[in-house]
């Protein structure tokens, strides 16, 4: 139901698990963090974003997290988000519906083993698929949009792989510019704290975030899209 994420200086892990309460009011039924580096590490919850300890990496650059409004699959440890691949690299949360999961997760499991009941696992294991040709995370996620039917924000990382990749279809997903760290969420409550330069990702939009550079793309073409400010107070 919910999306946040951090890429920046500060400790990520905290960072993520303060944007995760700030998106408590959206509604929820579980919760989970990954922080993502040369490795991944996960933290996951079928209660409250209080009784998720916020994880800890050395060598975490950027931090993806996730309040769940389960749809397929009960509200379990298992099935809340991040969820990763076969590897145990890639790490995905998603807000929405994959509407054809059944089809893609029946032709996946041929050669890849699913953990949860959610329609959301098939994405990392499609995320998988792609990288295994040796492409970007970014033309991998680009790739698994393309076989992908429903609404949907995303957001992936993937261990040994630089940044965030996000991508966007009918649900909302902003993106918001801090002085030396880039922030997202599924509204603005999620970074107000830290900043209020906002922009807002259209449908069919996929972005690839890193420490020092914002690239968002729309049917495989760069796009510019504008940043805005946000008044607060006037919400
Ligand atoms: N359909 C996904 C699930 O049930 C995502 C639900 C959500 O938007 O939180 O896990």
């Amino acid at each position: 139901c919910g999306i946040t994420g951090y890429i920046g200086p500060d400790d990520t892990g905290r960072i993520v698990h303060q944007g995760l309460k700030n998106l408590e009011y959206r509604g929820y039924d579980s919760a989970g963090i990954a922080l993502t580096g040369e490795t991944l590490t996960l933290a996951k919850t079928a209660g409250e974003v209080d009784e998720l300890t916020a994880p800890q990496s050395a060598d975490a650059t950027v931090g993806i997290g996730h309040t769940r409004w389960s749809t397929h699959g009960e509200p379990t440890e298992t099935n809340a988000h991040p969820h990763t691949d076969c590897t145990g690299e890639v790490a995905v949360v998603h807000n929405g519906i994959i509407e054809n999961y059944d089809a893609l997760k029946r032709e996946l499991s041929e050669q890849h083993i699913f953990q949860s009941e959610t329609d959301t696992e098939v994405i990392p294991h499609l995320i998988e698929t792609h990288l295994a040709d040796g492409i970007s995370l970014l033309g991998a996620v680009q790739r698994t949009t393309e076989q992908l039917d429903g609404s949907y924000a995303i957001a992936a990382t993937a261990a040994g792989h630089n940044g965030i990749v996000v991508a966007r279809e009918d649900s909302p997903l902003l993106i918001g510019h801090g002085d030396d760290a880039t922030f997202i969420g599924s509204d603005a409550t999620a970074f107000i704290e830290h900043t209020n330069q906002i922009t807002y990702l259209e449908s069919g939009d996929i972005a690839h975030l890193t420490t020092d550079d914002i690239t968002i793309y729309n049917g495989g073409e760069p796009v510019d899209r504008s940043t805005d400010t946000l008044d607060w107070d006037a919400e």
